[in-house]
């Protein structure tokens, strides 16, 4: 396995950070539904389409004529209509590179500006080096990944009715979700009918960060000890399952009150702090008499909306109950300044998902990591490629040689199945396409001590013969 080169990383985060662009253009367009019921049992629909950049001269309404049709979406990003897209161009023209330039040493690297007439990327520095790299710059399938994205892009922008963006609310109590993949989630789910592939990206690009959580806590999830939950993974997920899904009847004393609140911990986030916060109830739908308060901690954590900010805490950027069974709370503080704020901590109610932290990178994590491993509490990681989530095991496995990190595998590291089915180019080397959250392991401080009671004799009501231990 090889390491993920610093540069690249780098420049993926540069990237990101235009996708957390896009996203503040979008939220200024937003008009979010505050007050929307909860536990409506008929579905609601709402429309997300508003989250996306508009033509100022073109207001979007449903009756509003499409600005580009569906068999014109295609257009060389330095002349494309859509200012953003043009200024990517001029992006890539600044931080890109040749890649005949960047074969030939000890000569001068020049900046990619000639476009490709088949992706409308600036791939190459000139006529001469395209024509010299074409064959390889099609064989590769990069061409072909950069005119998907062309398309995607120009869709997007397109002034359609984006009708895969008018997702479902709640989830009628007799219907069952089905977490297997992103098509039988989605169908499940009651989302409109995707009848393309461009659809299925365009949603799972909002969609991964909400869903890749509720994927590894819903009951159906698809990582079982069949495949590459562990033991101890399933242990810690029958102990935040106990909570999630309470069980009314019993008079058991170690059934959850029903007052519980799962706090979901997101750390180092980027994109995800400012997707608008109805983005997020997909995963409070899958959930429904269950109370969800998520933290959003690190630098780069930004609310979409920064109205009313909150002042009650020198951690705090901005908190609010979004809906009575969810609730935000913003904080740029490093997440080892705020941990103790946060203590008490308990597996049964709280876990932690850092989305592509680079952690193998940025050595700020380890004081982080160190603390998150004492709460006991399950830790989710993603990366945005093979070599990325392999560099952030092999730095958590590196310190677990060396004795700082004491941890056990609860998730075996491998692809995300709800990973974001778009590409994200790396603007330094367009011929890099990653998606969010490709892969995803998990792990948890060592000695979670859960006593299976009747370990040997019963098997077969497991989450109820778990107790909570003195941890
Ligand atoms: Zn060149
Ligand atoms: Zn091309």
């Amino acid at each position: 396995m090889s390491r993920l080169y610093v540069s690249r990383l780098n420049h993926f985060r540069l990237n990101n950070s235009l996708v957390k662009q896009q996203f503040s253009v979008r939220n200024k367009n937003k008009c979010l539904n505050d007050t929307f019921p909860y536990l409506n049992l008929t579905r609601r629909y709402i429309s997300l389409k508003s989250i996306f950049p508009r033509q100022k001269s073109t207001p979007s309404t449903l009756n509003t004529k499409p600005i580009l049709s569906q068999d014109d979406l295609f257009h060389p990003l330095s002349t494309s209509r859509f200012e953003d897209l043009r200024q990517r161009y001029k992006q890539i023209c600044v931080f890109g590179s040749c890649p005949v330039c960047s074969s030939q040493e000890s000569e001068i690297k020049n900046q990619p500006k000639y476009e490709c007439p088949d992706c409308g990327f600036p791939t190459h520095c000139s006529l001469e080096h395209y024509l010299q790299d074409k064959e390889q710059h099609k064989d590769s399938e990069t061409c072909s990944m950069l005119r998907q994205i062309n398309e995607d892009e120009h869709d997007l922008r397109s002034g359609r009715r984006m009708i895969e963006f008018e997702f479902p609310s709640s989830q009628p109590l007799d219907e069952q979700v089905n977490m297997s993949n992103w098509d039988t989630f989605l169908y499940t789910r009651g989302f409109p009918s995707m009848d393309n592939n461009r659809s299925v990206r365009h949603v799972s690009k909002l969609l991964t960060y909400p869903i890749t959580i509720s994927s590894v806590l819903h009951e159906y999830g698809p990582y079982t000890t069949n495949n590459r939950l562990t033991n101890e993974g399933l242990k810690s997920l029958f102990a935040l399952r106990s909570t999630l899904y309470p069980k009314i009847t019993s008079h058991d004393i170690k059934v959850q009150k029903p007052t519980d609140v799962i706090r979901i911990f997101i750390l180092g986030p980027r994109a995800e702090s400012q997707l608008p916060p109805h983005i997020y109830s997909q995963l409070s739908y899958l959930f429904p008499s269950i109370y969800f308060h998520i933290y959003f901690i690190g630098p780069e954590s930004l609310p979409g909306d920064l109205h009313n900010n909150d002042k009650s805490s020198p951690h705090v950027v901005k908190h609010t109950n979004y809906t009575p069974q969810l609730s935000f709370t913003w904080s740029k503080s490093y997440y080892h300044n705020y941990h103790t704020s946060l203590a008490p901590f308990d597996p049964y109610t709280d876990v932690f998902f850092l989305f592509s932290p680079g952690i193998s990178q940025i050595n700020s994590w380890h004081e982080s990591l160190l603390k998150l491993l004492q709460t006991k509490c399950a830790i989710f990681i993603t990366g945005f490629d093979q070599n990325d989530l392999h560099s952030e095991v092999s730095a958590i496995e590196e310190k677990g040689e060396q004795g700082e990190y004491e941890y056990d595998w609860l998730l075996r590291p491998g692809e995300n199945v709800f990973r974001s089915m778009k590409r994200d180019i790396d603007l330094k080397d367009v011929r890099v396409g990653v998606w969010t959250n490709w892969g995803i392991f998990g792990i948890r401080g060592k000695k979670y001590d859960v006593i299976l009671e009747d370990e040997e004799e019963s098997s077969s009501d497991h989450d109820e013969s778990l107790t909570r231990s003195n941890l």
